[in-house]
């Protein structure tokens, strides 16, 4: 079984919000497209306290509740059969959606079958990165969109290291023409 996950597509990470990646929301209709092509579709969101020591390293984003952690407006979150919280402590960065705290991802991927996953979201070179890396991890056959994914790039080359290091590590880069 296949299933996508939707990574943390979140006003904040999308122009105008607090951590923005440039161009987030082109990824919007291409996600919204891809949605349509899976029978299991979740999705995570970044949902820190408002104090947290990921602050330090961050400026304040997708504090738990703001309009900043709610989905982009354009995504049709209608297909999100499951929302996973990370980030929730005060402690923690919650970069890999499989550090959510509400529900246990990998337990909920198994018992809904899926053994085959395609990330996309944001953003490339942090959480789609860390995510992706910690499916590979457990199991799963693991892709990356790479048209429906954004970097960051604090450094410019971060999002294409990124994908690179992904790829190395197994996970398979396709573009979403390539999606059937
Ligand atoms: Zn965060």
């Amino acid at each position: 079984m296949r299933g996508l996950l939707i990574v943390d597509v979140q006003n904040d990470f999308c122009p105008r919000g607090s951590l923005a990646v440039s161009e987030g929301d082109k990824v919007v209709p291409v996600i919204n497209r891809l949605m349509k092509l899976f029978p299991v579709v979740v999705a995570s969101k970044d949902w820190h306290p408002r104090k947290t020591v990921h602050f330090q390293k961050w400026p304040p984003h997708c504090v738990h509740n703001s309009r900043g952690a709610e989905f982009h407006p354009d995504i049709h979150d209608v297909g999100i059969q499951q929302v996973f919280l990370k980030g929730t402590g005060d402690r923690d960065d919650g970069y890999s959606a499989y550090e959510a705290t509400n529900l246990n991802l990998e337990q909920y991927l198994k018992d809904h079958k899926v053994n085959e996953l395609f990330v996309v979201g944001l953003a490339t070179d942090y959480c789609v990165k860390a995510s992706a890396l910690d499916s590979v991890k457990r199991g799963f056959k693991t892709f990356v969109v790479t048209d429906a994914v954004a970097a960051v790039n604090l450094n410019p080359q971060d999002g294409e290291n990124a994908l690179r290091g992904m790829k190395d590590e197994g996970v398979v880069l396709i573009e979403s023409k390539d999606v059937k």
